[in-house]
């Protein structure tokens, strides 16, 4: 089975189940967490930021969501590298709970203000 480790602490499989949080090298970047990371590694570019004497914001959501959707694609596409040698089933199995993360990731994305009147 085909498994993307959090950066951050090594251990959790992030293929299906990652939270976009930023990092300060130099500048702000967006880096892929595992549930367990992702408060930790927001806090630590709070700090970062503090530290730089650089403005902290929160990340627009919708900015999360893309790179959460271009993460999720990635996975489906090694999924379906011809290079992995699966059987069908095997290939379906494992592309199956990135594809419902991403099927939740475009639901999200589509949630519309409603309207006031
Ligand atoms: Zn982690």
């Amino acid at each position: 089975m085909r498994i993307t480790r959090c950066p951050r602490c090594r251990a959790e499989d992030i293929s299906a189940d990652a939270h976009p949080a930023r990092v300060l090298r130099g500048q702000t970047g967006t880096v892929l967490v595992c549930r367990s990371c992702y408060r930790p590694a927001e806090l630590e570019y709070r700090i970062a930021c503090e530290n730089a004497g650089i403005p902290y914001t929160t990340l627009p959501i919708r900015d999360g969501l893309a790179a959460l959707r271009d993460f999720y694609l990635d996975r489906l596409a090694e999924w379906r590298d011809p290079e992995l040698l699966l059987e069908d089933d095997e290939r379906e199995q494992g592309a199956a709970r990135i594809r419902s993360a991403l099927a939740d990731v475009d639901r999200r994305a589509r949630i519309a203000p409603v309207d006031s009147d």
